[in-house]
Protein backbone atom coordinates (compact mmCIF):
# COMPACT_ATOMS: atom_id res chain seq x y z
CA UNK A 1 0.00 0.00 0.00
CA UNK A 2 1.42 3.40 -1.18
CA UNK A 3 2.26 5.65 1.85
CA UNK A 4 0.03 8.67 2.34
CA UNK A 5 1.32 12.01 1.82
CA UNK A 6 2.05 13.68 5.45
CA UNK A 7 0.37 17.38 5.07
CA UNK A 8 1.98 20.06 7.77
CA UNK A 9 -0.87 21.75 9.89
CA UNK A 10 -0.64 24.51 7.80
CA UNK A 11 -1.12 23.11 4.63
CA UNK A 12 -4.19 20.64 6.28
CA UNK A 13 -5.69 24.46 7.33
CA UNK A 14 -5.37 25.58 3.79
CA UNK A 15 -7.01 23.07 2.36
CA UNK A 16 -9.94 22.81 4.90
CA UNK A 17 -10.09 26.91 4.27
CA UNK A 18 -10.30 26.81 0.37
CA UNK A 19 -12.80 24.32 0.73
CA UNK A 20 -15.73 26.02 -1.34
CA UNK A 21 -18.92 25.96 1.42
CA UNK A 22 -22.00 27.59 0.74
CA UNK A 23 -23.85 29.36 3.65
CA UNK A 24 -28.08 28.63 3.90
CA UNK A 25 -29.93 31.39 4.76
CA UNK A 26 -33.16 31.13 6.81
CA UNK A 27 -35.04 33.52 8.97
CA UNK A 28 -35.81 32.98 12.62
CA UNK A 29 -37.92 34.62 15.15
CA UNK A 30 -35.72 37.23 17.16
CA UNK A 31 -35.09 34.74 20.21
CA UNK A 32 -34.83 31.37 18.29
CA UNK A 33 -31.81 32.89 16.53
CA UNK A 34 -29.65 33.39 19.99
CA UNK A 35 -26.51 31.95 19.51
CA UNK A 36 -26.73 31.98 15.26
CA UNK A 37 -25.10 33.61 13.01
CA UNK A 38 -26.33 36.87 10.90
CA UNK A 39 -27.06 35.52 7.22
CA UNK A 40 -27.28 39.48 5.81
CA UNK A 41 -26.11 43.08 6.55
CA UNK A 42 -28.38 44.99 9.35
CA UNK A 43 -29.43 48.23 8.27
CA UNK A 44 -31.68 50.77 11.45
CA UNK A 45 -34.49 50.90 9.95
CA UNK A 46 -35.34 53.53 12.46
CA UNK A 47 -33.19 56.24 13.40
CA UNK A 48 -32.51 56.10 17.52
CA UNK A 49 -33.80 57.85 19.66
CA UNK A 50 -36.57 58.00 16.86
CA UNK A 51 -37.36 61.61 18.62
CA UNK A 52 -35.82 64.79 20.46
CA UNK A 53 -36.82 63.11 24.07
CA UNK A 54 -36.05 63.75 27.85
CA UNK A 55 -33.24 62.05 29.82
CA UNK A 56 -35.03 62.89 33.03
CA UNK A 57 -38.07 63.58 34.98
CA UNK A 58 -38.12 67.22 35.34
CA UNK A 59 -39.41 70.06 33.50
CA UNK A 60 -38.78 71.11 29.67
CA UNK A 61 -38.20 75.00 29.30
CA UNK A 62 -36.55 77.15 27.04
CA UNK A 63 -33.01 77.34 28.19
CA UNK A 64 -32.67 81.70 27.14
CA UNK A 65 -35.94 82.49 28.92
CA UNK A 66 -34.40 83.78 31.97
CA UNK A 67 -38.08 83.78 34.21
CA UNK A 68 -37.50 83.57 38.11
CA UNK A 69 -40.96 81.12 37.43
CA UNK A 70 -42.68 78.58 34.57
CA UNK A 71 -45.96 78.13 34.47
CA UNK A 72 -46.88 74.16 33.92
CA UNK A 73 -48.86 73.56 31.02
CA UNK A 74 -49.08 70.18 30.93
CA UNK A 75 -47.62 66.64 31.84
CA UNK A 76 -46.19 64.62 29.13
CA UNK A 77 -45.95 60.76 29.97
CA UNK A 78 -43.34 58.46 28.02
CA UNK A 79 -45.55 57.27 24.90
CA UNK A 80 -47.77 60.23 24.94
CA UNK A 81 -47.10 62.84 22.36
CA UNK A 82 -47.00 66.54 23.86
CA UNK A 83 -49.89 68.73 22.67
CA UNK A 84 -48.87 72.26 23.39
CA UNK A 85 -46.09 74.10 22.86
CA UNK A 86 -43.43 75.71 25.08
CA UNK A 87 -43.61 79.72 24.95
CA UNK A 88 -41.58 82.14 27.25
CA UNK A 89 -42.56 81.82 30.62
CA UNK A 90 -43.87 78.04 30.77
CA UNK A 91 -42.76 75.00 31.04
CA UNK A 92 -44.44 70.75 30.38
CA UNK A 93 -43.48 68.50 33.28
CA UNK A 94 -42.04 65.45 31.23
CA UNK A 95 -41.32 62.12 32.24
CA UNK A 96 -37.96 60.24 31.30
CA UNK A 97 -38.37 59.13 27.43
CA UNK A 98 -41.17 60.88 26.76
CA UNK A 99 -41.24 63.54 23.58
CA UNK A 100 -39.89 67.08 24.12
CA UNK A 101 -42.24 69.75 23.15
CA UNK A 102 -41.96 72.04 20.34
CA UNK A 103 -39.91 75.07 21.33
CA UNK A 104 -38.40 73.47 24.66
CA UNK A 105 -34.58 72.86 24.05
CA UNK A 106 -33.40 72.22 27.84
CA UNK A 107 -35.01 69.86 30.47
CA UNK A 108 -34.40 70.34 34.30
CA UNK A 109 -34.53 67.35 35.98
CA UNK A 110 -36.89 67.73 39.31
CA UNK A 111 -34.42 67.66 42.14
CA UNK A 112 -33.11 71.19 40.94
CA UNK A 113 -36.41 72.30 40.77
CA UNK A 114 -39.68 73.37 43.66
CA UNK A 115 -43.51 73.25 42.21
CA UNK A 116 -46.05 75.77 43.92
CA UNK A 117 -49.09 76.31 42.61
CA UNK A 118 -49.00 75.59 39.04
CA UNK A 119 -45.53 77.28 38.68
CA UNK A 120 -41.51 75.53 38.63
CA UNK A 121 -38.62 77.41 40.04
CA UNK A 122 -35.44 76.70 39.35
CA UNK A 123 -33.62 76.02 42.82
CA UNK A 124 -30.32 74.50 41.55
CA UNK A 125 -28.05 74.63 38.29
CA UNK A 126 -28.99 71.32 36.41
CA UNK A 127 -25.27 71.24 34.28
CA UNK A 128 -27.04 68.89 31.63
CA UNK A 129 -29.71 69.75 29.10
CA UNK A 130 -31.03 66.29 29.47
CA UNK A 131 -32.39 65.72 26.15
CA UNK A 132 -31.45 62.84 23.63
CA UNK A 133 -31.51 63.90 20.32
CA UNK A 134 -33.20 62.50 17.28
CA UNK A 135 -30.34 59.76 15.64
CA UNK A 136 -27.60 60.45 18.18
CA UNK A 137 -27.33 56.71 18.48
CA UNK A 138 -28.25 55.51 15.14
CA UNK A 139 -29.34 56.93 11.28
CA UNK A 140 -31.49 55.28 10.13
CA UNK A 141 -30.07 53.07 7.23
CA UNK A 142 -27.20 53.09 9.11
CA UNK A 143 -25.43 49.28 9.42
CA UNK A 144 -25.23 48.52 13.02
CA UNK A 145 -24.70 44.54 12.69
CA UNK A 146 -23.26 42.76 9.77
CA UNK A 147 -23.48 39.16 8.20
CA UNK A 148 -21.57 37.15 10.17
CA UNK A 149 -21.76 38.12 13.51
CA UNK A 150 -22.58 36.24 16.44
CA UNK A 151 -26.13 37.06 18.04
CA UNK A 152 -25.52 37.31 21.50
CA UNK A 153 -28.01 38.97 24.30
CA UNK A 154 -26.41 42.36 23.47
CA UNK A 155 -27.36 41.75 19.33
CA UNK A 156 -30.98 40.56 20.32
CA UNK A 157 -31.29 43.48 22.26
CA UNK A 158 -30.43 45.97 19.39
CA UNK A 159 -32.51 44.06 17.14
CA UNK A 160 -35.37 44.49 19.45
CA UNK A 161 -34.94 47.70 20.16
CA UNK A 162 -35.34 48.42 16.01
CA UNK A 163 -38.18 46.55 15.95
CA UNK A 164 -37.20 43.44 14.42
CA UNK A 165 -39.55 40.48 14.95
CA UNK A 166 -37.44 38.53 12.71
CA UNK A 167 -33.85 37.81 11.83
CA UNK A 168 -31.84 36.07 8.63
CA UNK A 169 -29.48 33.79 10.25
CA UNK A 170 -27.19 30.97 8.85
CA UNK A 171 -29.08 27.80 9.40
CA UNK A 172 -26.90 25.55 11.25
CA UNK A 173 -25.35 22.81 9.62
CA UNK A 174 -26.20 19.15 10.49
CA UNK A 175 -23.58 17.46 11.33
CA UNK A 176 -23.41 13.64 12.06
CA UNK A 177 -21.89 11.91 14.35
CA UNK A 178 -20.61 8.14 13.79
CA UNK A 179 -18.80 6.09 16.13
CA UNK A 180 -16.56 2.87 15.04
CA UNK A 181 -15.30 0.69 17.44
CA UNK A 182 -16.60 -2.74 18.68
CA UNK A 183 -15.28 -2.19 21.94
CA UNK A 184 -17.92 0.81 23.22
CA UNK A 185 -20.68 1.05 25.25
CA UNK A 186 -22.43 4.07 26.01
CA UNK A 187 -22.78 6.05 29.04
CA UNK A 188 -25.24 4.43 31.63
CA UNK A 189 -24.52 0.69 30.41
CA UNK A 190 -22.32 -1.49 32.48
CA UNK A 191 -19.37 -2.78 31.02
CA UNK A 192 -18.13 -5.98 29.94
CA UNK A 193 -14.56 -7.32 30.20
CA UNK A 194 -12.24 -5.23 27.50
CA UNK A 195 -15.05 -2.61 27.06
CA UNK A 196 -14.73 1.42 27.48
CA UNK A 197 -17.21 3.98 27.53
CA UNK A 198 -18.22 5.91 23.82
CA UNK A 199 -16.52 8.80 25.08
CA UNK A 200 -16.41 11.00 21.41
CA UNK A 201 -19.63 11.30 19.92
CA UNK A 202 -20.49 13.18 23.57
CA UNK A 203 -17.54 15.25 23.23
CA UNK A 204 -18.03 15.95 19.55
CA UNK A 205 -21.47 16.61 20.17
CA UNK A 206 -20.92 19.28 22.73
CA UNK A 207 -18.24 21.16 20.64
CA UNK A 208 -20.63 21.03 17.74
CA UNK A 209 -23.46 22.29 20.25
CA UNK A 210 -20.80 25.17 21.30
CA UNK A 211 -19.68 26.00 18.27
CA UNK A 212 -23.37 26.37 16.93
CA UNK A 213 -24.37 23.43 14.77
CA UNK A 214 -26.63 20.93 15.25
CA UNK A 215 -24.98 17.96 16.24
CA UNK A 216 -26.91 14.73 14.69
CA UNK A 217 -25.66 11.20 17.28
CA UNK A 218 -25.99 8.31 14.81
CA UNK A 219 -24.76 5.47 17.00
CA UNK A 220 -22.41 3.44 16.60
CA UNK A 221 -20.84 0.91 14.02
CA UNK A 222 -19.04 -2.23 14.46
CA UNK A 223 -15.47 -2.48 13.16
CA UNK A 224 -16.41 -4.31 9.77
CA UNK A 225 -16.03 -3.02 6.50
CA UNK A 226 -19.28 -3.68 5.22
CA UNK A 227 -20.99 -2.30 7.98
CA UNK A 228 -19.11 0.85 7.68
CA UNK A 229 -19.77 1.58 4.29
CA UNK A 230 -23.41 0.95 4.96
CA UNK A 231 -23.62 3.00 8.17
CA UNK A 232 -21.83 6.04 5.63
CA UNK A 233 -24.52 5.76 3.24
CA UNK A 234 -27.56 6.10 5.72
CA UNK A 235 -25.59 8.46 7.52
CA UNK A 236 -25.72 10.75 4.76
CA UNK A 237 -29.34 10.83 4.63
CA UNK A 238 -29.45 12.96 7.75
CA UNK A 239 -26.49 15.30 7.53
CA UNK A 240 -24.79 17.23 5.51
CA UNK A 241 -21.16 17.14 7.52
CA UNK A 242 -20.44 13.13 9.04
CA UNK A 243 -17.60 12.91 11.51
CA UNK A 244 -16.44 9.54 12.27
CA UNK A 245 -14.58 8.57 14.82
CA UNK A 246 -12.57 6.07 15.49
CA UNK A 247 -10.99 3.28 12.63
CA UNK A 248 -8.76 5.53 10.68
CA UNK A 249 -5.37 4.44 12.23
CA UNK A 250 -3.24 1.15 10.04
CA UNK A 251 -5.02 -1.33 12.25
CA UNK A 252 -6.53 -4.59 11.41
CA UNK A 253 -9.85 -3.11 11.79
CA UNK A 254 -9.41 0.52 10.66
CA UNK A 255 -11.89 0.48 7.59
CA UNK A 256 -12.75 3.95 7.97
CA UNK A 257 -11.27 5.95 5.00
CA UNK A 258 -11.70 2.18 2.04
CA UNK A 259 -15.49 2.84 3.87
CA UNK A 260 -15.46 6.59 2.42
CA UNK A 261 -13.63 6.03 -0.50
CA UNK A 262 -16.26 3.21 -1.39
CA UNK A 263 -19.40 5.42 -0.49
CA UNK A 264 -17.58 7.60 -2.97
CA UNK A 265 -15.99 9.85 -1.26
CA UNK A 266 -12.80 11.80 -2.77
CA UNK A 267 -10.24 11.91 0.09
CA UNK A 268 -8.34 15.31 0.11
CA UNK A 269 -5.93 14.11 3.01
CA UNK A 270 -5.57 11.53 5.06
CA UNK A 271 -2.54 12.26 7.24
CA UNK A 272 -1.73 15.29 9.36
CA UNK A 273 1.78 16.35 11.12
CA UNK A 274 -0.02 17.33 14.36
CA UNK A 275 0.18 15.39 17.49
CA UNK A 276 -2.11 14.31 18.63
CA UNK A 277 -4.34 13.27 15.66
CA UNK A 278 -2.04 12.62 12.87
CA UNK A 279 -4.25 9.82 10.82
CA UNK A 280 -7.08 12.61 9.86
CA UNK A 281 -9.05 12.02 7.24
CA UNK A 282 -11.00 15.11 5.03
CA UNK A 283 -13.47 14.18 2.27
CA UNK A 284 -16.20 15.32 0.00
CA UNK A 285 -18.61 13.78 -2.13
CA UNK A 286 -21.01 16.79 -4.20
CA UNK A 287 -22.06 18.90 -0.99
CA UNK A 288 -21.38 16.45 1.36
CA UNK A 289 -18.69 16.70 3.75
CA UNK A 290 -16.82 13.95 5.63
CA UNK A 291 -14.05 13.74 8.42
CA UNK A 292 -13.03 10.75 10.04
CA UNK A 293 -10.85 11.16 12.98
CA UNK A 294 -8.77 9.08 15.21
CA UNK A 295 -10.18 7.31 18.31
CA UNK A 296 -8.38 8.50 21.23
CA UNK A 297 -10.14 11.12 23.37
CA UNK A 298 -7.95 13.56 23.32
CA UNK A 299 -7.07 13.40 19.44
CA UNK A 300 -10.56 13.75 18.79
CA UNK A 301 -11.26 16.99 20.42
CA UNK A 302 -8.24 18.86 19.39
CA UNK A 303 -8.66 17.81 15.52
CA UNK A 304 -12.41 18.77 16.14
CA UNK A 305 -11.37 22.42 17.57
CA UNK A 306 -8.36 23.01 15.14
CA UNK A 307 -9.66 21.83 12.00
CA UNK A 308 -13.32 20.99 12.20
CA UNK A 309 -14.71 24.01 13.85
CA UNK A 310 -13.49 26.61 11.31
CA UNK A 311 -14.95 24.54 8.12
CA UNK A 312 -18.40 24.53 10.37
CA UNK A 313 -18.10 28.23 11.02
CA UNK A 314 -17.62 29.15 7.52
CA UNK A 315 -20.53 26.90 7.12
CA UNK A 316 -22.17 29.68 9.49
CA UNK A 317 -20.75 32.48 7.51
CA UNK A 318 -18.64 33.31 10.33
CA UNK A 319 -15.05 34.56 9.80
CA UNK A 320 -13.80 32.57 12.54
CA UNK A 321 -10.60 33.75 13.88
CA UNK A 322 -9.18 31.46 17.02
CA UNK A 323 -8.19 33.19 19.84
CA UNK A 324 -4.48 32.88 20.23
CA UNK A 325 -2.34 34.47 22.97
CA UNK A 326 1.20 34.85 23.93
CA UNK A 327 1.76 33.51 27.33
CA UNK A 328 4.84 32.59 29.76
CA UNK A 329 5.08 29.03 29.92
CA UNK A 330 6.05 28.41 33.84
CA UNK A 331 7.46 24.93 33.37
CA UNK A 332 10.10 23.04 31.05
CA UNK A 333 8.36 21.87 28.20
CA UNK A 334 10.07 18.65 26.84
CA UNK A 335 8.72 15.70 24.29
CA UNK A 336 10.90 12.61 23.02
CA UNK A 337 10.18 13.20 19.13
CA UNK A 338 9.90 16.81 18.03
CA UNK A 339 8.54 16.15 14.24
CA UNK A 340 5.10 17.05 14.28
CA UNK A 341 3.19 20.39 15.11
CA UNK A 342 1.70 19.18 18.97
CA UNK A 343 -1.04 20.78 20.52
CA UNK A 344 -0.15 20.42 24.58
CA UNK A 345 -3.07 20.88 26.98
CA UNK A 346 -2.70 24.02 29.22
CA UNK A 347 -3.83 25.94 31.79
CA UNK A 348 -3.54 29.91 30.87
CA UNK A 349 -4.50 32.66 32.99
CA UNK A 350 -3.48 36.57 33.04
CA UNK A 351 -1.18 35.52 30.61
CA UNK A 352 0.33 32.34 32.50
CA UNK A 353 0.31 29.39 31.17
CA UNK A 354 0.82 26.41 32.99
CA UNK A 355 1.19 22.60 31.88
CA UNK A 356 -1.62 20.60 33.20
CA UNK A 357 -0.51 16.49 34.01
CA UNK A 358 -0.76 15.38 30.14
CA UNK A 359 -0.41 11.48 29.93
CA UNK A 360 -0.93 11.53 25.78
CA UNK A 361 -4.10 11.21 23.63
CA UNK A 362 -6.35 9.27 25.77
CA UNK A 363 -5.99 11.15 29.00
CA UNK A 364 -9.30 13.01 28.81
CA UNK A 365 -9.07 14.48 32.72
CA UNK A 366 -5.80 16.53 31.26
CA UNK A 367 -7.94 18.31 28.81
CA UNK A 368 -10.87 18.77 31.62
CA UNK A 369 -8.27 21.12 33.63
CA UNK A 370 -6.69 23.02 30.64
CA UNK A 371 -8.98 25.86 28.94
CA UNK A 372 -6.43 26.40 25.79
CA UNK A 373 -3.54 24.17 24.03
CA UNK A 374 0.14 25.23 23.88
CA UNK A 375 1.00 25.27 20.16
CA UNK A 376 4.54 23.57 19.79
CA UNK A 377 6.18 24.08 16.48
CA UNK A 378 7.10 20.87 14.30
CA UNK A 379 11.16 20.33 15.06
CA UNK A 380 10.79 21.78 18.63
CA UNK A 381 11.50 19.33 21.48
CA UNK A 382 11.49 20.96 24.37
CA UNK A 383 11.02 24.80 25.78
CA UNK A 384 12.11 26.45 28.35
CA UNK A 385 9.89 27.62 31.11
CA UNK A 386 9.87 31.93 30.98
CA UNK A 387 9.52 31.68 27.25
CA UNK A 388 6.81 33.20 25.65
CA UNK A 389 4.25 30.75 23.71
CA UNK A 390 2.05 30.81 21.81
CA UNK A 391 -1.85 29.41 23.26
CA UNK A 392 -4.89 28.75 21.30
CA UNK A 393 -7.94 28.72 23.64
CA UNK A 394 -10.10 26.24 23.72
P1 LIG B 1 -9.00 3.83 16.86
O1 LIG B 1 -8.73 5.17 16.28
O2 LIG B 1 -10.32 3.26 16.48
O3 LIG B 1 -7.87 2.88 16.62
O4 LIG B 1 -9.08 4.03 18.44
C1 LIG B 1 -7.96 4.52 19.18
C2 LIG B 1 -8.25 4.43 20.64
O5 LIG B 1 -9.34 5.28 20.95
C3 LIG B 1 -8.64 3.07 21.15
O6 LIG B 1 -8.07 2.90 22.41
C4 LIG B 1 -10.13 3.14 21.23
O7 LIG B 1 -10.67 2.24 22.17
C5 LIG B 1 -10.36 4.57 21.63
N1 LIG B 1 -11.65 5.03 21.15
C6 LIG B 1 -12.13 4.88 19.90
N2 LIG B 1 -13.35 5.40 19.78
C7 LIG B 1 -13.66 5.92 20.99
C8 LIG B 1 -14.81 6.59 21.50
N3 LIG B 1 -15.88 6.84 20.75
N4 LIG B 1 -14.78 7.00 22.80
C9 LIG B 1 -13.70 6.73 23.57
N5 LIG B 1 -12.61 6.12 23.14
C10 LIG B 1 -12.57 5.69 21.87
MG1 LIG C 1 -11.32 1.58 16.70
Amino acid sequence: MAEKPLLSVDEAEKILSAFPVQVIAESQPLLASQNRYLAADIHSPLAMPEFDKSAMDGFAYISADGSSAYQIIETIAAGTPPRLAVTPGHCSRIMTGAMLPAGADRVVKRECTREANGSMTITAEDRNRNIRRKGEDLQAGQLVLAAGEPLRAAQIALLASLGMAEVPTARPPRVGILTTGSELVDPGTPLAPGQIYNSNSYSLAAQLQETGAQAVLLGRVDDNAAATVEAIASALEHCSVLILSGGVSAGDFDFVPAALTAAGFTLHFEKISVQPGMPTVFGSRGDKIAFGLPGNPVSTFVIFEIFIKPLLLRLLGHAYRPLVQPAMLTTDFSRSHGGRTAFVPVSCREGRADLVPYHGSAHLHSLSQANALLRVPAGLTAIKAGSTVDVRFI
